[in-house]
């Protein structure tokens, strides 16, 4: 099962996704993007709030 987070899902306005089956590197991902483009900086436990299955 992938896992999917939307950047927007989170409170931005950003139309940012990413998708992955490994939910470590999606986390990873996520908080690299939310740092470089919104210079926020995610929990593991922030990201999974917004994780759905996909
Ligand atoms: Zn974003």
């Amino acid at each position: 099962m992938a896992h999917q987070v939307i950047c927007r899902d989170a409170g931005n306005d950003c139309d940012f996704m990413v998708r992955s089956e490994n939910q470590d590197e999606l986390i990873e991902m996520v908080k690299m993007h939310a740092k470089e483009t919104h210079d926020l900086m995610y929990s593991t436990d922030d990201v999974k709030g917004v994780m759905k299955s996909a």
